[in-house]
């Protein structure tokens, strides 16, 4: 039996619908050749990319050579660019603004893993911490009113480049689908006090069926109205969703929680494509006048979405930008939890 669900924090709805699984689509990854030699985010291939603008060297290493252990350079086919005019024209009834923002990509790793399933510990807590650099940095750029952090991984998820890699893009605006989110949030807490988040993860801790980890600071769990199979959000009660504030002994914790869920979702999923999304808050704070005097924002949560892509898409949901979910979250949640990370 399907069921059409509502998902309060984004304010749409999804149809789980598990007889349709049938479908021949589902679970059908990419494999890709690989070709390490050629690769331009290799250790020792560094002057095949633009420049670095950053780089985590504790051994103190030259700046685009070898000896580090993540890598930031701008993204060669860029969307947007730090050099263009901030400049609103009017082209008729339209509005347009010339291409500005950033547009950067994270080199996560120098090693060329297959999949995040490989990485140590260490190598999440390096990747969140250059997150915490970039988004530290770009914070005093004032034209910057929202930054979109997103890794894809595999042709299906969009990926052109198989070594780890996360893209930055900081925009002079507020897309509209965050802007929506960040005032229904806003609004909730206006009108009762209470934080939307966590009274989400609330109420999936007292039912427990789609929690997949626990830490003292984070849940990892399928969310009600997931999108999409084996879809995970990690986020947290007590730590708001500005990451370059967060403390390393937490960004460790989280490290840990990460490295186990990949390996959970390894062994239900094989070697999976996959996008991840970070949710921030708008910089633009204009958004929210009433908590804009504080320096932290109270009620915008950490949180980041893991979402598998094993299942295609199709016109359904290209016309109603509601999707259809073939597999219950409670039965994806419940394979992740059994899955010992040790098989
Ligand atoms: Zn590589």
């Amino acid at each position: 039996m399907s069921e059409i669900r509502y998902n309060r924090l984004e304010d749409s709805y999804v149809i789980i619908a598990p007889e349709r699984l049938h479908r021949p689509d589902y679970m059908a990854w990419s494999k890709e050749e690989e070709n390490v030699a050629s690769c331009p985010f290799c250790e020792g291939n560094e002057s095949m990319t633009p420049p670095e603008i950053y780089a985590m060297r504790p051994n103190g290493s030259f700046a685009d050579e070898k000896g580090w252990e993540s890598r930031v350079v701008a993204n060669l086919f860029k969307a947007v660019q730090i050099e263009a005019t901030y400049i609103l024209k009017h082209d008729g009834a339209n509005k347009v603004w010339d291409g500005f923002g950033a547009h950067e990509i994270i080199i996560d790793t120098p090693k060329h893993f297959n999949s995040m399933c490989e990485w140590s510990q260490m190598n999440y807590f390096t990747w969140l911490k250059t997150i915490q650099a970039r988004i530290k940095d770009l914070r005093n750029d004032q034209r910057i009113a929202y930054i979109s952090v997103f890794k894809n991984h595999g042709v299906s998820a969009g990926a052109s480049q198989s070594h780890p890699h996360t893209q930055l893009i900081g925009l002079p605006i507020v897309p509209k689908n965050i802007q929506r989110r960040y005032d229904r949030i806003y609004s909730y807490y206006m009108s009762s006090g209470r934080v939307l988040m966590d009274e989400i993860i609330a109420e999936e801790k007292k039912d427990g069926r789609r929690v997949v980890l626990e830490s003292d600071s984070f849940i990892a769990f399928c969310p009600f109205a997931s999108e999409n199979p084996f879809e995970v959000l990690v986020t947290s009660s007590t730590l708001s969703s500005e990451i370059d504030k967060i403390e390393d002994e937490k960004l460790q914790e989280l490290s840990k929680l990460l490295q186990k869920l990949f390996m959970k979702m390894q062994v239900q999923l094989g070697n999976f494509d996959f996008n991840i999304s970070f949710a921030f808050e708008p910089l633009n704070r204009l958004l929210a006048p009433d908590i804009s005097s504080s320096n932290s924002n109270p009620i915008c949560r950490f949180s980041i979405k893991i979402t598998p892509r094993i299942y295609k898409h199709g016109g359904f949901e290209l016309s109603t930008a509601m999707m259809i979910n073939p597999v219950e979250p409670e039965r994806c949640a419940e394979l992740l939890r059994e899955s010992d990370e040790a098989n």
